[in-house]
């Protein structure tokens, strides 16, 4: 595996492997078994994977976990070569970054609710790293997990719009035996926060189970998801179609439930698709 940190290194690249696919993970790092089902799926499906670290400024928000974002250069490193990773790219920010630049911004709907409420102008960062990253790789598969589900429908919507030369390739939440979705910011959690952190997957897998049963009315499914979720500060349960509507019974095979909450001072997110 090779480590690259300059555009000229990546661009170089492309002349190399102009036949083959390349297949792109791009991630902020502190690499966990989420991240690995992406790589591996990335290694499966083409000839060469470039995985990217990059901890993007301009999608956190003021008072947001920049700062102690968990870094983890050196094991992420030894995790991307036992995945058989090609090249490693983790710029620095001046390399990604001018100043005063060019801007991209999130559909006022879809960038706008939910995850947008709380962080506004979160998704114009998130799209503008991935819009480099895009352009800088220019793979032919890249690969983000449903985990993120708002970010990942605002990337297909970009890639439609710009008429961007990519498949994007959905992928799997990966979660904890007991349920917990995986996250970067699990590390945050103390052992009791990590207990109440479970009553957001457990409600979603209760969920599933009374649509199972009939039960569409989404109004009675998030009344019993709160219940369940008492213990933790509750930012939203929502029943969305796949464009981020809100919906009132579900459409099987075109719904999601996406919870967000605040455990301690950590904020986790997680979602099915129904
Ligand atoms: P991040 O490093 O948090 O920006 O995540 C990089 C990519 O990994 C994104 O496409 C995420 O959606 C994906 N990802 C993060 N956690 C998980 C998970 N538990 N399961 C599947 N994909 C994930």
């Amino acid at each position: 595996m090779e480590i690259i940190q300059t555009v000229q290194q990546l661009q170089q690249l492309q002349n190399r492997f102009k036949k083959l696919n390349i297949g792109f993970v791009p991630t902020m790092g502190a690499l966990h078994d989420g991240h690995i089902s992406l790589i591996k799926q990335a290694r499966e499906q083409n000839d060469v994977v470039v995985v990217s670290i990059f901890v993007n400024p301009t999608q956190f928000l003021e008072g947001e976990d920049l700062e102690t974002y968990p870094k983890k250069m050196e094991a992420d490193s030894k995790i991307c070569e036992l995945c058989n990773v090609d090249y490693l790219f983790a710029p620095e920010i001046s390399t990604m970054y001018s100043g005063d630049e060019v801007l991209i911004k999130a559909p006022n709907i879809r960038g706008y609710t939910l995850e947008g409420v709380k962080r506004p102008g979160h998704f114009d960062g998130m799209l503008q790293i991935v819009l480099k990253l895009l352009n800088l790789v220019q793979p032919t598969n890249a690969y983000f997990g449903k985990k993120d589900a708002q970010q990942l429908s605002l990337i297909k919507l970009m890639v439609d719009n710009f008429f961007l030369n990519v498949n994007i390739v959905e992928c799997e939440i990966v979660r904890e035996e007991d349920g917990l979705a995986m996250s970067s910011r699990n590390v945050y959690l103390s052992k009791d926060e990590r207990i109440d952190a479970l009553s957001i997957s457990k409600s979603l897998k209760y969920a599933a189970k009374q649509i199972g049963s009939g039960e569409l009315d989404c109004e009675v499914l998030i009344n019993s998801m709160r219940e369940i979720m008492n213990k933790i500060d509750i930012e939203y349960v929502a029943i969305t179609n796949r464009k981020f509507e809100k919906i009132e019974k579900i459409e099987l095979g075109n719904s999601m439930i996406l919870v967000a909450a605040q455990v301690g001072t950590t904020r986790l997110i997680d979602n099915i698709w129904i």
